[in-house]
């Protein structure tokens, strides 16, 4: 297949857990659309940033310690205005201290993105097989539905669809009853990226995680708010 305009190269980033920024920066560098975001250590930072970035607003602490986020309070969605953004901030820190001590990287402010559905993408290096990707049933339900399937990389745009198209959840995707169906070709399209990144890694990358891309209405784009990786 060939590589789209964009893909590559990767930015020199450390060997072992990245924080999420890192893990998007690496995504960015790819062309896949991460959320606008900004580092903030202090209420004060947080609320010049989410001026910058605009409210609403979402504050998540950072530990590269951390695996699951919001299951230790360090996730706090659609904050409207800047005292909702300030009394968040007091117990994502406490949060932060409590569950990674010593190894609290501050807070992140991002942009609240919206959309239709949640869409699991994954990439590793497997010994046998090389570099594959997968794609599955995004948020919570990744570990429930067992919904994933799995792809050498890199992948064409046509590969990248029928994978997305074989997912149980993909009548979902394309809408059901009336509901909007969801851009599922902008995520075709950031799992060809994703592919091309694991293809460049090679057996550096000993998992990357986007969960979830979010995919907003068909035709406007899809967007990554969680992505982890780990490097070696
Ligand atoms: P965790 O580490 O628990 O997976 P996430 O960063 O994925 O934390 O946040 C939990 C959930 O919050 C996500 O699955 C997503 O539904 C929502 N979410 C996180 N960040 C954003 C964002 N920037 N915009 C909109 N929704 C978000
Ligand atoms: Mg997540």
């Amino acid at each position: 297949p060939a590589r789209p305009d964009g893909a590559g190269p990767a930015p020199a980033l450390p060997p072992g857990a990245l924080t999420e920024g890192e893990a998007k920066r690496l995504l960015a560098a790819y062309g896949i659309p991460v959320t606008r975001e900004r580092a903030a250590a202090t209420v004060e930072e947080a609320i010049i940033a989410a001026r910058a970035i605009g409210f609403p607003v979402v504050l998540k602490g950072v530990s590269r310690a951390v695996v699951h986020k919001s299951d230790l309070g360090l996730v706090r969605l659609k904050l409207r205005d800047e005292a909702a953004l300030a009394a968040a901030f007091t117990e994502v820190a406490a949060a932060l201290e409590a569950a990674a001590p010593g190894q609290a990287e501050g807070c992140v402010v991002q942009e609240m993105a919206r959309g239709e559905a949640e869409l699991f993408l994954g990439a590793t290096h497997d010994p046998q097989f090389g570099p594959m990707v997968l794609a599955g049933a995004g948020g919570v339900l990744v570990e429930f539905l067992h919904d994933v399937r799995m792809a050498p990389a890199p992948l064409s745009a046509a590969d990248a669809r029928a994978l997305i198209e074989g997912l149980r959840v993909a009548p979902v995707l394309r809408g059901l009853r009336g509901r909007p169906g969801s851009d599922v070709e902008a995520a075709a399209e950031a799992l060809v990226r994703l592919s091309w990144l694991a293809a460049d890694l090679g057996p550096r990358l000993v998992e990357l995680d986007v969960n979830p891309l979010i995919l907003r209405a068909a035709g406007q784009g899809a967007i990554v708010v969680d992505a982890r990786a780990t490097l070696t």
